[in-house]
């Protein structure tokens, strides 16, 4: 089951690089660095709304590279934590961080304040893409941390990318079957979009860089969701959040609010034309899936209707009891 975060931002603390894509104050939505009562005003905030929930929740430092900030401020944010944890108010504590500021060493100081998450910004396992998009890491550096974290006993996040500069779906694919090798409990997919004041800007504005259009970033997406459901890895997150910030500096890219719905809809398209080409149906047919799905099946403005008319089949969408996610069970009427 998926626990709760109580997030905290820290907008582009300790980063020794700027990633191509990157404007952390932006995606955040956070300017400030939080402070320890900051830590310890958003968990009481947290104990009142979530009730017995926050047991399980864990407090978690996204937005920076949490392991790369200065070491003081670091643990002072942890010490503010600390007390909640040791009382047993709140389940943990989750942070993102960068795959080359993870060690033994502080991996014991997370240990000893009670983190149980980490999560790493991989985004591509080609160092040709990490490259051209200045993350300062390796592939290799992905493979070391993901196996610190996990031999230390915590659970272990990946966060890819795609439609970067220099990647394409293949490419993508790739990322994830190696993500997928390195056996991570959640992983958070991210189509790239183009922010003011990054490098990627420039690179649009130059016309050196095509962002994936939307359609296509649903296409990779419906891909990799699949491909990680198979795996039996849960992706817990799929693009950017509908943050303000985002709409004010979105120049370009796969930016929607409802990315995740449109990728879970291909996905049940896909498996529909499938079945409808490998057993010829044709005239009304029936689609059966499971009984949250329907509107994923259905598609946006009933957009997969129209597209199985457009194939010749009136398709009428039921719900069916034992059907697993991204199946469904297709018969011919008559
Ligand atoms: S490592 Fe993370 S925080 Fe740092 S520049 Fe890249 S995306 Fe931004």
């Amino acid at each position: 089951m998926r626990h709760a975060n109580i997030a905290l931002f820290i907008p582009h603390a300790g980063c020794p690089h700027t990633c191509s894509f990157c404007n952390q104050k932006t995606i955040s939505g956070h300017s400030c660095q939080p402070s320890p009562d900051d830590v310890k005003q958003t968990v009481e905030k947290a104990l009142s709304y979530l009730g017995y929930r926050a047991k399980d929740a864990e407090l978690a430092f996204f937005g920076g590279s949490f392991t790369a900030i200065e070491r003081g401020y670091m643990i002072s944010l942890l010490e503010a934590a600390h007390p909640y944890i040791k009382n047993g108010d709140i389940g943990g504590i989750r942070c993102s961080t960068r795959p080359d500021c993870i060690d033994a060493e502080v991996l014991d100081v997370l240990k000893r304040y009670g983190a149980t998450s980490i999560e790493l910004g991989a985004q591509s396992m080609s160092d040709r893409v990490l490259q051209m998009n200045e993350r300062g890491h390796t592939a290799e550096d992905v493979r070391r941390a993901a196996a610190l974290i996990r031999g230390s006993g915590f659970e272990l996040g990946l966060q890819m990318m795609t439609g970067l500069y220099g990647d394409d779906d293949d490419g993508a694919m790739y990322t994830a079957r190696e993500l997928a090798a390195l056996s991570p409990d959640t992983v958070r997919i991210y189509p790239t979009v183009v922010l003011g004041g990054t490098k990627l800007a420039k690179l649009y504005n130059e016309g050196k860089y095509q962002p994936q259009p939307i359609d296509g970033a649903v296409g990779i997406c419906a891909a990799l969701l699949r491909f990680f459901y198979e795996k039996g890895i849960d992706v817990i997150k799929l693009g950017l959040h509908a943050e303000e910030g985002v709409g004010r500096d979105f120049i370009a890219g796969a930016y929607h609010p409802a990315l995740r719905e449109l990728a879970e809809s291909r996905i049940y398209l896909d498996e529909a034309v499938r079945q409808i080409n490998e057993k010829g149906y044709k005239g009304k047919i029936t689609v059966l899936c499971g009984e949250k799905e329907i509107s994923k099946v259905t598609g946006q403005h009933r957009c997969n209707i129209e597209h199985l008319r457009s194939i010749s089949c009136a398709a009428t969408v039921k719900p069916c009891a034992g059907i697993e996610k991204y199946s469904l069970v297709i018969e011919q009427d008559f």
